[in-house]
C-alpha cells in the first residue's frame, strides 16, 4: 500500500478542490534549473524550456517584411541585427510565458535618445519591451531600457555598460478577450539583470508612437518579435516555458 501523505481530514481551501495540506493533490512536475550566464558564457536553460536561439542559427525565426528566412547575423554565439532587413519573429506562436532573452549594445554604441542601440522585445509580436542602451543616456522614461515602450517607465535604469550582455526576465499573462471584448489586459513582470522593473503591470494596450495604446482582439497566442530600428543590436540565449497554472501538470 502506497504511503499515506498529508492529510484527509482538513478544511477545503476556499474555491478549490484541495484540502490544506491534501495528499492528493499534483505533485509538482520535476524541472531541472539551468545556470546564470555570465559575460563569457550564456547559461543553461532549465530542463522544460522552449529554445528560440542557442547561438547557432535561425532556424525558428522568420522575416516579418515577407515571411522568408530571417535575415540578420549569426556569428560568434550571437544574432546580430542587420539593418534595413526588418523585423523578425518567431515561427512558434505562444501565450503566458516565461521568457529569458539575453542583448547587447555593441561596445562602440554610438548615437543619443532613442538612437542608441534601439530595437525591442514584442510580446505576441504587439507589446514592446524596449531595448535601447541607456547606460549613460538620456530619453523620455516611458522610452528608456526596460520601458513598456509609450506606457511604462522601468521602475529603475539597470543597465550595464555598452559591451555587457544584458538579460530580461520576463513573466507575461497574455490579455483575454470575449470576442471582441477585452476581459482582462495583459500582466507583466520584468526583471532586468536581475533587478525588477515592472511587477505584474496590466497594459494599456499595443504599442504605438505618439498615441494611446488601444488593445485590438487578437488570437491567445502570437509570435515573439525582435525589433530592427536600424541599429546594431545582438541576442542570445532567448527560451521560454510555459506559464501554467497552479495544479496544472
Ligand atoms: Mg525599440
Amino acid at each position: 500500500m502506497a504511503k499515506k501523505i498529508g492529510y484527509d481530514d482538513t478544511p477545503f481551501l476556499p474555491g478549490t478542490r484541495w484540502r490544506v495540506h491534501d495528499g492528493n493533490r499534483p505533485q509538482p512536475k520535476v524541472v531541472r534549473p539551468g545556470t546564470f550566464s555570465t559575460q563569457d558564457v550564456p547559461g543553461k536553460p532549465p530542463s522544460d524550456a522552449i529554445i528560440l536561439f542557442d547561438g547557432t542559427d535561425l532556424s525558428k525565426w522568420r522575416s516579418c517584411v515577407d515571411g522568408g528566412p530571417a535575415r540578420w547575423k549569426v556569428e560568434n554565439g550571437y544574432m546580430e541585427v542587420a539593418p534595413g532587413t526588418g523585423d523578425i519573429e518567431t515561427i512558434e506562436h505562444f501565450g503566458d510565458c516565461q521568457l529569458h532573452i539575453e542583448w547587447q549594445a555593441p561596445a562602440e554604441s554610438s548615437g543619443e535618445g532613442q538612437a542608441k542601440s534601439n530595437s525591442g522585445v514584442f510580446l505576441m509580436g504587439r507589446y514592446e519591451v524596449q531595448v535601447l542602451d541607456c547606460y549613460n543616456n538620456i530619453t523620455y522614461p516611458d522610452g528608456t531600457t526596460g520601458a513598456i515602450y509609450g506606457q511604462y517607465p522601468p521602475l529603475v535604469n539597470a543597465c550595464r555598460p555598452p559591451g555587457e550582455w544584458q538579460v530580461y526576465d520576463i513573466i507575461w499573462e497574455a490579455p483575454r478577450f470575449d470576442g471582441d471584448r477585452l476581459i482582462r489586459p495583459a500582466y507583466i513582470t520584468v526583471l532586468f539583470n536581475g533587478v525588477v522593473i515592472h511587477n505584474h503591470t496590466p497594459l494599456y494596450g499595443r504599442t504605438g508612437h505618439r498615441q494611446l495604446p488601444r488593445y485590438e482582439p487578437h488570437p491567445p497566442i502570437g509570435p515573439l518579435r525582435l525589433q530592427d530600428h536600424g541599429d546594431v543590436v545582438r541576442f542570445r540565449n532567448i527560451w521560454y516555458r510555459l506559464l501554467k497554472r497552479y495544479d496544472e501538470v
